[in-house]
């Protein structure tokens, strides 16, 4: 009996042009290292039959479900600021797609299945590695309440991969509203297909965003959208110290979802200034530089819409110029509520801007853990005897205590008590994020190891992040000095 994916794959009955009819390399030996039975479910798909031998086979690129129509997106992007005209899907399959028990279209792709005709010099393959950091962080940040990219399962392939040295190959099944992504866009637009860039607008417009469709001007309200959707998104990171370490255009999904997680990481001490990524040496993507990137990245999805705006490029650019202008006070209107919820704030006033930053100074300055700060002034709020245990994170405990008292005057100028206070600072202030000294440990265990168990525990853990979980209290921890890791890699 066939495996039966209820597929309907809307994206395989565009143009030819849009994608290339690609089948999935299979594997020697697969073997399924973890199944998201949850999402799994909320696919309709089934979970026991996807553990089971064919439904591996399956995730593992080795056989491919009737319905499934496996094409290879095509597009292009920006890579650290400079355009490269065509990428496309080199290591990354779109099975098809599934409409969710919420009415939702979701992509269902294997990466790392094999070459396509988009691979260049690659191997279309992915290391365990990488696999894992990805379900890891996509699904930790989905706990966090992120928009976000899933992980529906990681297998082994049975295959080594070549990477600075042999690593085992694996192939994550991952789960999103789209992948279609800025640089999708540029794709059609740089090669002057502007029929492409509308069919492309009007599918976006369709699945992603039907509420521009009834609007006057549908072009105009999808960039709209997008750049509410992107800022919002951004000031999310911001508020959990997430970096996304390759924000090129071709990583900048246009449904406004965290996607292709690569050298990403939690920053543990404050400091805008953080950069993990191997390969960024400028700090292009430092964890305060990326509301300034996504901001460009949309001027560049702004100038793919430029012909379909008007006919007049004058006017058309003053319209683009218009809609980018949102940009900023959005994001830092989702910024600043985010942050207003950390600090317990239930009102707005002008002066709590200033509190806020006031505080991410002495962070900075002070080298305070990010996390583990908001944390415990959620604890503090209705405590002031629990004041100490922010101060200690701070290398120069007065300069908590200064800015608490400030904190304290405001809270009480609102009605709010303390113990209601404290239940909505925690569902603001995450306990456990992935610490990426705890990543890199779980990584090295499965590679070096075979024991996925430290992966395991690790997902439990992040997967409730605002419970206390005190059987797992370390790993609410910082890294202790010699166990920080302060380089990531993208191990494509
Ligand atoms: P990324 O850095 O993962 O966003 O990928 C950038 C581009 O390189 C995309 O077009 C990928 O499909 C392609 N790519 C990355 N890794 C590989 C690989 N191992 N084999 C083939 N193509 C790859
Ligand atoms: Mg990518």
């Amino acid at each position: 009996m066939t495996f039966h994916f209820p597929f309907d794959n809307s994206y395989a009955r565009l143009p030819e042009r849009f994608f290339t009819r690609t089948a999935p390399t299979p594997v020697g030996g697969p073997r399924l290292v973890r199944l998201n039975r949850e999402l799994a479910l909320h696919l309709g798909l089934d979970p026991d039959r996807l553990a089971g031998p064919d439904g591996v086979e399956i995730l593992a690129g080795r056989r491919v479900p009737d319905e499934a129509e496996p094409i290879a997106m095509a597009y292009a992007g920006h890579q650290f600021g400079s355009f490269v005209p065509q990428l496309g899907d080199g290591r990354a399959i779109l099975l098809g797609e599934i409409v969710d028990h919420d009415g939702v279209r979701r992509d269902i792709q294997l990466k790392g299945a094999g070459p396509t005709p988009f691979s260049r010099r690659g191997d279309g393959r992915a290391a365990l590695g990488p696999v894992l950091r990805e379900y890891l962080v996509s699904e930790a940040m989905a706990a966090l309440g992120i928009p976000t990219t899933r992980a529906l399962a990681a297998v082994t392939t049975g295959e080594a991969v070549v990477r600075e040295r042999m690593l085992p190959g694996a192939v994550l099944a991952r789960v999103a509203a789209s992948h279609i992504r800025v640089g999708t866009f540029e794709f059609f637009a740089t090669r002057g297909d502007v029929e492409g860039t509308r069919l492309l607008a009007d599918y976006v417009i369709a699945r992603l965003y039907p509420e521009a469709g009834k609007a006057e001007r549908p072009y105009h309200a999808l960039l709209d959208a997008v750049i509410e959707r992107q800022a919002e998104l951004v000031a999310r990171w911001l508020t959990v110290g997430f970096i996304h370490g390759v924000m090129n255009t071709d990583n900048m999904s246009i449904a406004g979802e965290t996607i292709d997680y690569g050298p990403c990481a939690f920053m543990d001490a404050y400091d805008p200034a953080t950069v993990f990524s191997s390969i960024d040496q400028h700090g292009r993507y430092a964890y305060g530089n990326q509301p300034r990137i996504a901001h460009w990245n949309l001027a560049r999805l702004a100038e793919t819409l430029l012909p379909l705006f008007s006919d007049d490029q004058d006017k058309a650019i003053a319209e683009a110029e218009e809609a980018l202008s949102a940009f900023g006070p959005r994001f830092e209107a989702a910024l600043h509520a985010g942050l207003r919820r950390k600090l317990g704030l239930f009102t707005e006033r002008p002066e709590d801007v200033a509190l806020a930053r006031d505080l991410l100074r002495g962070m900075a300055e002070q080298r305070a853990d990010f996390t583990l700060t908001f944390r415990r002034l959620a604890n503090a709020v209705a405590d002031p005897a629990r004041d100490d245990e922010v101060a200690a994170l701070f290398a120069d405990p007065s300069a908590y205590r200064e800015w608490a008292q400030r904190w304290r005057e405001r809270l009480s100028e609102e009605p709010q008590d303390g113990a209601t206070r404290r239940v909505a600072m925690r569902t603001a202030n995450p306990a456990f994020i992935p610490r990426n000294h705890r990543v890199e440990a779980v990584i090295a265990a499965a590679v070096e190891r075979d024991d996925f168990a430290p992966f395991e525990k690790l997902l439990a853990v992040v997967a409730r992040p605002y419970e206390d979980q005190p059987a797992f209290a370390d790993y609410a921890d910082p890294p202790q000095p010699g166990e920080e890791v302060r380089q990531t890699f993208c191990g494509t």
